[in-house]
């Protein structure tokens, strides 16, 4: 509206001047190097716009044309990081895809356009681990070292092939130096408390769990994990050192920072039953027994009284029963006190009942023996082995790595060595749970460092 406005007065204006100036024609002359020109005023004033919008006309042209070799070089710059890019992402999707030929074509494209060899590194890494080139890719993770944004993917490359060679202490020290770059990546917390507890540096994992979990690398509950394995280790460590002081105090801190690690309830009790405190001891594995009735604290629970006859025993372990009455577990290891202290009836009722609850091969077994020994009947006892065989598997403990079973708790798997892998597996399967092969921590796909 203003504009429609400010266009009808200039309109206005512009006809009361040329009205204006038609009404007072007069005459101008003009005197110039020998020439003379007389004419009316306006003649003369449309005369000086012309030259006005020619003069202008011909600036801008000047202009455009001194500036045409500095944009013809920006264009062709543009082009070039264009096509750089184009082979770079082309090269990371080659390399993705196993294509070493492509990809080394065009990471030699990508480092000639674009010249920039934070850029292109990545690429060139690629590259050379397909071809197998361990000593190309090591040469590149240290020439990554030498830029603050790519630190730490050159470190985690040469963390990566020192695992893989098992060269645990480079391991740590990439890991640590990584760590002062990037303190709250969980990956790298991972790795470096691997390779401290396979060294048995305990002292200096339990520091890094305080430290990772500080700097947010792992949340308050695997932290807590992680302090109870490692004080667990340390139990162990003290009680084969004959240090049982030591030993019971790291085992009530495991127990403290998880109280359903069956281990540390294990060390606790066996240290305090060896220094006489029985009560004690008992307490503990009711309590480990409450939470998670296992074969193993049964045993530990029956080998708090070796000499007790098998009556007195079986009465006992009714104790640790009462903590999980329901439990299958429960009903198993009464069975078996039962059957060995041949009070057929209990142990058939409890044997029996813990078939219903959980059938697997364990309850089968002792029914068998309790038909062989209460009554000598050879056909029901062959009966019972005969469904024992054909029954699922008892609970065990399964490392998630390579899916071994084993019959007690261990913080390294004893068949792959994986750290942290053993889980209580109610019903065990002969797969692993994860894959056996850890995933390397270099970003393997373009998708990955897209993340970075
Ligand atoms: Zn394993």
């Amino acid at each position: 509206m203003i504009r429609v406005l400010s266009y009808v007065v200039a309109l206005a204006l512009l006809v009361a001047g040329a009205v204006w100036l038609a009404d007072h024609p007069g005459t101008a002359t003009v005197q110039w190097l020998g020439w003379r020109v007389q004419t009316t005023v306006p003649v003369l004033l449309g005369a000086l716009l012309a030259i006005a919008a020619f003069l202008t006309w011909a600036f801008h042209l000047l202009a455009g044309l001194t500036r045409m070799p500095g944009r013809w070089a920006d264009d062709r710059r543009d082009r070039r990081r264009r096509k750089g890019y184009l082979a770079l992402t082309d090269g990371l999707a080659a390399a993705a895809a196993g294509q070493l030929g492509a990809a080394r074509k065009l990471a030699d494209r990508a480092d000639k356009l674009l010249a920039d060899p934070v850029l292109t590194r990545y690429l060139a890494v690629q590259t050379a681990r397909l071809a197998g080139d361990a000593d190309a890719a090591r040469e590149h993770f240290n020439a990554m070292l030498e830029r603050p944004e790519t630190a730490v993917l050159g470190l985690r490359g040469l963390l990566d092939q020192a695992l893989a060679k098992g060269d645990a202490e480079t391991a740590v020290d990439l890991a640590v130096r990584a760590r002062t770059i990037s303190p709250a990546d969980s990956w790298l917390a991972d790795a470096l408390f691997t390779q401290l507890v396979k060294l048995g540096r305990l002292h200096q994992a339990q520091d890094l769990v305080a430290d990772a979990r500080r700097r947010g690398a792992w949340p308050a509950a695997q932290a807590n994990h992680r302090r109870a394995l490692v004080l667990n280790e340390r139990a162990a460590r003290a009680a084969a050192d004959g240090d049982s002081r030591s030993a019971v105090t790291f085992a009530k801190q495991a127990l403290a920072a998880e109280p359903g690690l069956t281990a540390a309830s294990l060390h606790l009790a066996t240290m305090q039953a060896a220094a006489g405190q029985m009560r004690r001891a008992a307490t503990v594995l009711e309590k480990a027994w409450a939470r998670q009735p296992m074969p193993e604290l049964a045993r530990a629970y029956a080998a708090l009284a070796p000499e007790d006859p098998p009556l007195q025993r079986a009465r006992r372990l009714e104790k640790l029963a009462a903590a999980r009455p329901g439990d299958a577990e429960s009903r198993l290891a009464l069975g078996e006190a039962s059957l060995n202290a041949k009070l057929w009836g209990q142990a058939r009722k409890h044997l029996l009942a813990a078939a219903e609850l959980r059938p697997s091969a364990e309850p089968y077994r002792l029914l068998a023996r309790l038909e062989r020994e209460e009554y000598g009947n050879q056909a029901a006892a062959q009966a019972w082995l005969d469904k024992a065989a054909a029954a699922p598997p008892g609970p065990a403990w399964q490392c998630g790595a390579c899916g071994a079973k084993a019959a007690s708790w261990s913080l390294s798997c004893p068949n792959c060595g994986a750290i942290d892998g053993m889980n209580w597996v109610i019903c065990p399967s002969s797969e692993p749970l994860r894959p056996a092969a850890e995933q390397g921590s270099f970003p393997a796909s373009t998708a990955e460092i897209a993340q970075r």
